[in-house]
């Protein structure tokens, strides 16, 4: 919408082996030019990975990205991997602040934003998730939520092209639940009119996904939403034909 091209991302999470990279090819096989034209496609695989799916997406339309990266480029931080090592090996986006990694790795909006700068300095694109758990939301708090997370999270300076918003609510993710389609259009706005606030025009040029149970059968009302400008799939995408479908909705 606005002119703002359409994102689906995949996050295989922890899932994946070699074997996996048939997944991969086959999307590479099902997305026809048309499609490719209209829509970004993207597939952030564990880091494992990334390395073996750059090369099995290579000429193709599909972008490869990581789903998490260490803020700093480099240093004594065992295990963890900097934004620079994953543009080394052909990323050109990385998820920032998903909520599992908040929940389980205590990631804080201060993190975020860190994370976020890192993913700038290397040139990749960060994808910054935001989204309100379940209590949340029953307590009317999910706006404020995710409007804190958004203005705290998002470098100063931020663009389109360093930058893609996900709206990703705790309580969708992986549960097979969504928020109706009012819902989402009203979180959207508000990050939208938020995101004017911290970076001016260029708010508008910034893309909005959704994500948190993207299937489908629900694809096509879920991207038709005001302001919602494609997909963050986390299940669906660790299957090529669920995945090309989502795709499909555009
Ligand atoms: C996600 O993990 O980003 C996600 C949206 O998961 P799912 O599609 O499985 O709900």
């Amino acid at each position: 919408s606005a002119g703002r091209r359409p994102l689906v991302a995949g996050n295989w999470k922890m899932n994946g082996t070699r074997s996996s990279l048939a997944v991969v090819e086959s999307v590479r096989q099902g997305l026809t030019p048309e499609l490719a034209e209209r829509i970004d496609v993207l597939i952030c695989p564990p880091s494992t990975l990334i390395a073996s799916c750059v090369a099995a997406a290579y000429g193709s339309p599909i972008a490869i990205g990581g789903q998490n990266l260490h803020a700093k480029p480099n240093g004594a931080f065992t295990g963890s991997i900097s934004a620079e090592m994953l543009s080394d090996l052909g990323a050109r986006y990385v998820i920032v602040g998903h909520s599992e990694r908040r929940a389980y790795h205590h990631e804080t909006d201060d993190g975020v934003h860190a994370k976020a700068l890192g993913a700038r300095r290397a040139g990749l694109c960060g994808i910054i998730c935001v989204g309100e758990t379940k209590e949340e939301r029953e307590q009317g708090r999910a706006l404020d939520i995710v409007r804190a997370q958004l203005a705290i999270g998002v470098p100063k300076g931020a663009t389109a092209a360093d930058t893609v918003i996900a709206y990703e609510p705790v309580w969708a993710i992986g549960t097979g639940l969504t928020p109706t389609p009012k819902d989402i259009a009203e979180v959207h706005a508000s990050l939208r009119e938020m995101l004017d606030k911290l970076v001016g025009a260029e708010a508008e040029k910034i893309r909005i996904v959704y994500g948190g149970s993207v299937k489908p059968g629900n694809a096509r009302e879920l991207m038709s939403v005001e302001n919602v400008d494609g997909a963050l799939v986390g299940g669906a995408s660790l299957v090529a034909e669920d995945f090309l479908g989502i795709c499909a909705a555009y």
